[in-house]
């Protein structure tokens, strides 16, 4: 007997991150922060270890009328001048397509919307192998199955695996949902090329002739993208979509305003058939007024007040954030180089995964604990959070793992 509906599971949340944290912590307080190598946290941290807060976002949001920040939002899609703000900073000139915008509360609320309105219980979503786990979780909740598609082929995205993945699903239902995490992969720090993406268009499009076809991106890191506005080049290659696909681009202000906790995000929903433009736009406000009802008002209102009042210094602050990120890719994926640490293709964004089957993992993840160094395990890999890592805490890691690894695989 259980209080719960019986289709969802009753297993506790498997929490790979925060018991790791709370060990790290106690080593520090035990041993002291020199000793201590935390790589465990996913957000960004400056060069002192404190969590990262834009001056531009925080100033913005508390120079706000207390009115603001209480009232209630003008419409469960969002305010119209944040939906709107939203699409051209997110895409940038870079779309021609029909579109809805829908706030949500954060990325996790775009993703998880458009994974439960769009397929059926029983149905199956289409994921990364080596994926943010939250995806697994939503498909879970929403009694769906999940086929997962293998992320790459050499040093190349794995166009192969994901038609592979396409094929099997289509024999048994009449439509595609498919996440694709891009650019700044987590946990992997992969992002497609322009060539790449327009594979896998293509690949909707062939899917599009028989099926119903949601490409859902998830672009949560977009905005700490190293190649910056070049980044969102890509958006122009879903121009051409067939009528019989449909893109839901997730956006957050999690890290793009390193607002995490303001929960605030949106739904970019694009098709050239408008009559589904028009189904998704009701059936995602309905979603949206049924489980959220509407978004933080203060929120929204801060992302407008950015954007349209103090753009380049919001830029500039966040920018030489994206430098600092990749001051320490760059020293730990050459270093890695250097000493033979085997990783994922790396390109930019917050993590470096190192690629190692799940027993040596589970063993490499133990020793390095022993060693004072503290990461998250992830499917087939070790994930090193380069964005909560000092310069000097990076400096000579690489090696250090390269050793440890030696000592157990
Ligand atoms: N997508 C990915 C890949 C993430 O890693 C995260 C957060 O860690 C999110 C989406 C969503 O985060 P939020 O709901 O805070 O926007």
């Amino acid at each position: 007997m259980s209080f719960v509906k019986k289709s969802v599971s009753t297993e506790p949340i498997v929490d790979t991150v925060f018991a790791i944290v709370r060990k790290a912590k106690e080593d520090v307080a035990k041993n002291g922060a020199d000793v201590v190598t935390d790589a465990t946290i996913g957000s960004l941290y400056d060069e002192q270890g404190q969590l990262v807060a834009l001056d531009t976002c925080f100033s913005s949001l508390k120079a706000l009328d207390n009115r603001v920040l209480a009232k209630y939002a003008s419409a469960f899609t969002g305010n119209p001048d944040f939906c709107k703000d939203v699409y051209d900073w997110v895409l940038n000139g870079n779309s021609t397509l029909p579109h809805e915008v829908i706030a949500t509360p954060g990325g996790t609320g775009a993703v998880d919307m458009t994974i439960s309105e769009c397929l059926d219980a029983g149905q199956t979503v289409i994921l990364p192998e080596i994926a943010w786990g939250s995806y697994k979780l939503m498909a879970g909740m929403n009694s769906l199955n999940v086929e997962n598609y293998a992320l790459f082929d050499g040093d190349a995205f794995n166009i192969k695996d994901l038609e592979r993945a396409c094929k099997a699903v289509m024999a048994k239902q009449d439509k595609l949902v498919i996440v694709i995490n891009d650019p700044c992969q987590n946990p992997t720090g992969y992002s497609m090329t322009i060539d790449e993406w327009k594979q896998v268009v293509a690949l909707l499009n062939a899917c599009a002739k028989t099926h119903e076809v949601v490409l859902l991106n998830d672009i949560a890191y977009i905005d700490f993208a190293y190649g910056q506005e070049k980044s969102k080049e890509y958006f122009k290659v879903f121009d051409d979509i067939d009528e019989n696909v449909a893109v839901v681009v997730s956006f957050s202000l999690s890290k793009s305003m390193t607002a995490y906790g303001m929960r605030c995000g949106a739904a970019i929903v694009m098709t050239k058939n408008e009559d589904n433009l028009r189904d998704m736009k009701n059936v995602f406000e309905k979603d949206a007024r049924a489980t959220w009802s509407n978004i933080n008002n203060g929120a929204m209102a801060m992302f407008v007040d950015v954007l349209e009042n103090h753009k380049e210094e919001y830029n500039a602050e966040r920018r030489k954030y994206v430098a600092l990120l990749k001051e320490r890719s760059d020293i730990f994926i050459q270093e890695a180089a250097e000493v033979g640490l085997k990783h994922y293709p790396y390109r930019e964004g917050f993590f470096v995964t190192l690629s190692m089957d799940n027993d040596v993992r589970d063993a490499f993840h133990e020793a390095l604990m022993k060693n004072h160094i503290y990461t998250v395990k992830v499917n087939q890999g070790i994930r090193v959070a380069v964005c909560s890592l000092s310069v000097a805490k990076t400096k000579g890691l690489a090696k250090k793992m390269k050793d440890i690894l030696d000592q157990v695989a």
